[in-house]
C-alpha cells in the first residue's frame, strides 16, 4: 500500500497482464525500455482514489487543480531541473535535505504533497476518523487527548501566515512534534519525519471553504496510514 516513486518502466512492466499475447508483450516491453531511457528522474505518484473521493471535504475541482496542475507543475519543474542543473540526486528526501532555491521549492512541494494526497482516505457520511494503537497513546501522553491534539494542529495552522504547511512530524524516538513551514519548507530538514501534513497554501482549499478547512479535514485523514508511517520512523519519510 505504500506510495512509491517508482521508474515508469517498472510502471509499465508491472502493468502487463500474463495474458498479453506474446507479440504485444514484446512491443510493449521494448517500448517500456525505450521509457525508462527518458525517464524524468522524480516520478508523479497515482492519486490513490478518484477526484471526487474526498468531497464534499475537498472538491473534485480542487483535487482536480491541486494535484492535476500544482502537483504536475512541481514535479515537471523539478524534473527540468535536475536535468539542465546535472542533478544525480535521486532520493526525493535528500534532495530536499540538501538543496536550496528552486530545486529546493519544488522538491520539497513534491515531497510535502506526496505525503499529503496519500494520507486521505474517501468520504463517507457520517465517517469518523482517528487514530488508534500505538500512535493513539503517543498522541494522548503528549497532547492529553485527540481532541486537544486537533486544536493544538488547527491553532498551529491558523498561525501560519501566508503559505505553507502544517505538520505532525516525529523524532526516530517516536516524540511528537507539531512543526510549521512556511512555503515548501519541511520537517525533513530538521531529521523530523512527517507522518501528516496539511497544505495551508490557498489553492488546497480555498474553492471550498476559504478558511475554515482545518476543521473540516479531519474527516477524510486514513489515520492507518499516518499510524503507519508513526510505526516505521525508524526508515524515514517511505513514499
Ligand atoms: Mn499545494
Amino acid at each position: 500500500m505504500h506510495m512509491q516513486i517508482r521508474p515508469l518502466a517498472l510502471l509499465l512492466v508491472g502493468a502487463l497482464s500474463l495474458g498479453t499475447l506474446s507479440a504485444q508483450k514484446k512491443t510493449t516491453k521494448k517500448e517500456a525500455v525505450g521509457e525508462a531511457k527518458e525517464a524524468p528522474a522524480f516520478q508523479l505518484m497515482a492519486l490513490p482514489y478518484a477526484t471526487d473521493a474526498l468531497a464534499p471535504v475537498i472538491s473534485k475541482r480542487t483535487v482536480e487543480l491541486h494535484y492535476g496542475k500544482h502537483l504536475v507543475g512541481y514535479a515537471n519543474k523539478l524534473n527540468k531541473l535536475v536535468r539542465d542543473q546535472g542533478i544525480k540526486e535521486r532520493d526525493l528526501v535528500r534532495l530536499v535535505q540538501t538543496s536550496s532555491g528552486t530545486v529546493f521549492d519544488n522538491a520539497g512541494q513534491l515531497l510535502n504533497h506526496t505525503i499529503y494526497f496519500a494520507q486521505f482516505k474517501p468520504y463517507a457520511a457520517g465517517m469518523t476518523s482517528e487514530p488508534t494503537g500505538a500512535l493513539r497513546e503517543v498522541i494522548e501522553r503528549s497532547y492529553k487527548s485527540f481532541a486537544d491534539f486537533q486544536a493544538a494542529f488547527e491553532k498551529a495552522g491558523n498561525e501560519i501566515f501566508g503559505s505553507g504547511w502544517v505538520w505532525l512530524a516525529t523524532d526516530k524516538d517516536g516524540r511528537l512534534s507539531i512543526s510549521k513551514n512556511t512555503n515548501a519548507g519541511s520537517p525533513v530538514t530538521s531529521g523530523l519525519i512527517p507522518i501528516l501534513g496539511i497544505d495551508i497554501w490557498e489553492h488546497a482549499y480555498y474553492l471550498d471553504y476559504e478558511n475554515r478547512h482545518l476543521h473540516e479535514v479531519w474527516k477524510i485523514i486514513d489515520w492507518d496510514i499516518v499510524g503507519r508511517r508513526y510505526m516505521e520512523r525508524a526508515e524515514g519519510v517511505k513514499l
